[in-house]
């Protein structure tokens, strides 16, 4: 209480205790609070500051004044600093992790400030003592333990991202990405180069990035940076090379990271980023992490952002996970297992014995139908081990999280039996089953044994050991509960002496325990014979309060009982807190494994579901889908009780080529062209993530990038328009697809002229089967390209089926070979409702223009155009006439000596040059 004033919004008592430290209003000195606070502020620039203060955070100067206006609370003032007034607000501690998940949603930073010590002790050194403060903790994006200020079903990554800067100019510069959730002690470490960074980073989606200083001004990338969230630049010593591996080493306490496997010296940098940063947010408390573990570069399928974003794979382009790939395959029972499904899903693998080992799993479980369902039912009971451990470990803990180690633990042991009825049992469960049962079964038993049934929020409440674990504890309890007793025989002893029914006995932390009266009440107890007995303490509105000799000693008592019992009770939950940190790392890694078993278990209830089958991953470029169906549309449609239709799709090499084939999808609009493409590209995703897929077979040579794209997308929150969107995506994949990838374009080339789209998807189509190579499903509404599979061998023409039906359109969503004959864009500008006059008239205008023949010319290019090969092979293209031309002024230009020349001669140059440009347009 010592730093408040009064009025206030943090004031308990109006009126009580006098108020010191800050009661120079309007003095130009610092009081010593004010000057604690600027040290403290000072050390923190870059942050909000919460200062301690009783039962608040409070927040001064610009802090207050950004907090209010994020957190819409109000803005007060403290007294003055240099003769201006100081703004304030604050938060109250019980309610401070709500407001600390708003601002850090809004990309704050948060130092928190505490009391070091209890307020009597600042007073006993003296009155203008303050009470001890520090920053305990910094409240960063990529650094949260609580759940309240996590998602349940996401991870949250914190990155460090070094690089590593190319000795020769044509050599690409290497970056090292590290990244570590310390809500469930994952610890892994991968390079890559430029051109897949940005396809890493969309992969992790990490809650802070960290970077050197000179790395984020970096010239090239600075841009790249800022259009991310939460980036923290650092300075040049948390990513020093030279100290790196000792940085790691004492933070996992070894003699040298050597034991963890073999790192090259800019992923060692990278992750002694991560520990660096943990130390001086966490001050001094260490999340336990699992060693760093090395993600090999290309083991994991490449998806850039763009083409995560296009397929909705965990969220929908409206940012929901409703509607996404994610949540219509999602059928895990815990949270952990729901965040190991989204990372598989962000992280499809591309070996395939990898991908054939956890088919094994989702098969066994598909097959044995009473124990997948007997894991279902044991996983729902298990709460989520991982993060209750990070809490723990970090000082962080509760009640309940002793109670969700207990109950995930014995889950564990039950879960690891039920996995061990599988005969055979495939590798990936054995090894989970094994993990399951490594913590010793000792530490449930002893947790079993002390918490209560009932546990509070928070340790500090007491009360969450149980009765009769503990002699001592139940002795101090009985003193406390039997003193409470005393306190009600007290009060009513007090009413009937001095006949004031209402009289009571209450508490507050000014006061400790008092009695009141009603005001009406107060001159009888002021005077005699109450006046010896009830000693006045304080007189409100409505009130009056006192207190006596009896109840004082009974006071102390009371609280010298419960303050022992509750120190007991820390002292308890410190050691159990120990037994569990004890074996850290083993409970860690059982946490995995259920999340694990979690993931198979529901990947098999959803096989089962929705009729998936096992695909086969191979090392050769095919690409069969027999029946395939869109996971999410078909959910869907089913919903809505339509029926999807399954198509076929193959991309596989023909006989003879050493490159699969190119599909070019024409069909009117609604056709289902989209989903055709999607469905096969989620698929892909599907199998190589380990999951079954929706089809009747599947046959898929394992790819190595995925790139999907949509004509006229826009990205206006970027400044950039559809066509430009367009453009640079494409150009991304046309530089970057491999024969062993796959390439999705949906409509390229409709956010401009008919002629530039139908020009640059031509040459699109041609570069992607002479360069690139690769398996590509290709939708268009330019007809005219369908005349280049004559000439390109591996170009595959397919249309969507449609039925005219008394002049109606009837979409059959049946993907067949041949090219669509028509657009039907009129049909279905018919079933949307244009007025029928519009209908009539453009019926009347396509007629004139088909009568034009608008197709012929573009056939004729085929033909005549010689192929895109052929252009690329000379090496420059020879110059055209119009070269030749622009070439020939140039050289009269420098022929031209400005010297030598008369007037006349001058402007006669003049006219001869204009006429050589006038020939040349
Ligand atoms: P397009 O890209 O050809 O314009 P879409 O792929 O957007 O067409 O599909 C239009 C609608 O048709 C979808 O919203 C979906 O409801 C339906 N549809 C598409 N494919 C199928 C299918 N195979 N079976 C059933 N309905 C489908
Ligand atoms: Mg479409």
């Amino acid at each position: 209480m010592e730093l408040k004033l009064p009025g206030e919004p943090n004031v308990a008592e109006p009126g009580a205790d006098a108020p010191r430290g800050l009661r120079a209003r309007g003095e130009d000195r610092v009081s010593p609070m004010m000057a604690q606070y600027l040290e403290i502020k000072a050390g923190h620039p870059d942050g909000l500051l919460f200062y301690r203060m009783g039962d608040f955070y409070e927040l001064f100067f610009q802090d207050a004044e950004i907090a209010s206006r994020a957190l819409g609370i109000v803005l007060t003032k403290r007294g003055k600093h240099l003769d201006r007034d100081i703004p304030m607000c604050g938060v109250p501690v019980e309610r401070a992790e709500e407001y600390l998940h708003r601002l850090i949603a809004l990309g704050h930073r948060v130092a928190v400030c505490e009391q070091l010590e209890d307020p009597a002790e600042a007073r006993r050194r003296g009155g203008k003592s303050v009470v001890r403060r520090d920053v305990v903790r910094l409240v960063t994006p990529g650094t949260l333990t609580e759940d309240s200020l996590l998602d349940a079903r996401r991870n949250n990554y914190l990155a460090a991202i070094a690089r590593a800067r190319s000795s020769s100019a044509e050599e690409e510069s290497r970056f090292a990405i590290a990244f570590l959730d310390i809500s469930t002690g994952e610890f892994r470490v991968t390079e890559c180069g430029r051109e897949t960074l940005a396809a890493e980073i969309a992969r992790l989606e990490p809650g802070e990035i960290l970077l050197s200083d000179a790395l984020y001004e970096d010239a090239e990338l600075a841009s790249f940076w800022r259009s991310l969230p939460a980036v923290t630049p650092l300075t040049r010593d948390a990513f020093d090379g030279g100290s790196a591996e000792r940085r790691l080493a004492e933070y996992f306490a070894v003699a040298t990271t050597q034991a963890f496997g073999t790192f090259s010296r800019l992923e060692l940098t990278a992750a002694a980023a991560c520990v660096t940063y943990l130390e001086r947010t966490q001050r001094g408390e260490k999340p336990l992490l699992s060693p760093p573990a090395r993600e090999s570069g290309g083991a994991t399928l490449l998806i850039d952002a763009a083409t995560r974003a296009n397929l909705e794979l965990v969220r929908t382009s409206s940012g929901e996970r409703r509607g996404s790939l994610l949540s219509a395959i999602d059928r895990t029972v815990t949270a952990a297992g729901s965040r190991l499904l989204a990372q598989r899903l962000a992280a499809p693998l591309t070996a395939p014995a990898a991908i054939g080992e956890r088919f094994d799993s989702v098969a066994a479980l598909v097959a044995a139908a009473g124990i997948r369902s007997e894991l279902i039912a044991r996983l729902k009971a298990a709460p989520d081990l991982a993060r209750a451990l990070a809490r723990l470990v970090v000082g962080r803990g509760g009640p309940r999280d002793l109670a969700a180690v207990r109950d995930g633990l014995m889950a564990a042991a039950e879960i690891a039996g039920a996995c061990r009825a599988l005969d055979p049992c495939p590798a990936e469960i054995a090894a989970a089953a094994a993990a399951l049962q490594a913590p010793d079964p000792a530490s449930a038993a002893a947790l079993a044994a002390a918490l209560a049934d009932e546990l509070p929020g928070f340790k500090r409440d007491g009360g969450f050991i149980r009765a009769g674990y503990r002699a001592g504890l139940d002795e101090t309890r009985a003193l406390r509960d039997e003193s409470r007793r005393v306190l009600a025989v007290l009060q009513a002893r007090y009413a009937e002496d001095t006949g004031i029914r209402t009289l009571k006995i209450r508490h507050n932390h000014v006061l400790g325990y008092f009695i009141e009266a009603a005001a009406q009440h107060g001159e009888k107890l002021l005077a005699e014979p109450f006046k010896a007995r009830f000693i006045h303490r304080q007189t409100l509105a409505g009130q009056i309060r006192f207190t006596t000799n009896e109840l004082g000693d009974l006071e102390s008592k009371i609280a010298s009982a419960a303050d022992r019992a509750l120190a007991l009770e820390l002292e308890i939950f410190d050691q159990l807190s120990d037994l569990v940190i004890a074996s850290g790392a083993a409970i860690q890694a059982a946490a995995q494994a259920l999340a694990a078993i979690d993931v198979v278990a529901g990947l098999a209830s959803l096989a089962v579901e929705q009729d998936y089958v096992r695909p086969e991953i191979l090392a050769d470029l095919d690409f069969v889908v027999e029946g395939g169906r869109h996971p999410v549309v078909e959910q869907a449609l089913v919903r809505g009780g339509g029926p999807f239709v399954a198509n076929d799709c193959d991309l596989s090499p023909p006989a003879g080529a050493g490159a699969g084939r190119i599909w070019l999808l024409t069909g009117p609009n609604m056709a289902g062209k989209s989903t055709f493409l999607r469905q096969n590209a989620l698929i892909a995703v599907l199998a190589q993530m380990g999951s079954f897929v929706p089809a009747r077979r599947a046959r898929i040579g394992v790819i190595d990038r995925l790139f999907s794209r949509v004509g006229a997308a826009d990205d206006l929150a970027r400044g950039r328009s559809t066509f430009m969107v367009e453009m640079v995506e494409t150009a991304a994949i046309l530089n970057q697809a491999s024969p062993r990838s796959l390439v999705i374009l949906d409509e390229i080339g409709r956010g401009t002229a008919t002629f530039d789209g139908l020009s640059i998807a031509w040459a699109t189509i041609e570069h992607l089967h002479e360069e690139n190579r690769c398996r590509a499903l290709f939708a268009t509404h330019f007809h005219e390209l369908t005349g280049l599979s004559a000439k390109l061998p591996r170009l595959f023409n397919a249309t969507v089926r449609v039925k005219e039906w008394q002049n109606e359109v009837v979409f059959l969503h049946e993907v067949v070979p041949g090219a669509a004959d028509r657009s039907y864009g009129i049909q279905v500008a018919k079933l949307a409702g244009l007025p029928s006059a519009v209908i009539e008239r453009a019926k009347l205008v396509l007629a004139e223009l088909e009568a034009q023949d608008r197709i012929s010319p573009a056939r004729k290019l085929v033909d005549d155009l010689p192929l895109f090969a052929s252009v690329r092979r000379g090496g420059t293209a020879p110059p055209s006439p119009r070269e030749n031309a622009a070439e020939a002024l140039l050289a009269a230009i420098a022929a031209l000596d400005p010297d030598e020349l008369s007037p006349r001669d001058a402007l006669e140059a003049l006219y001869a040059l204009k006429r050589a440009a006038a020939k040349r347009e």
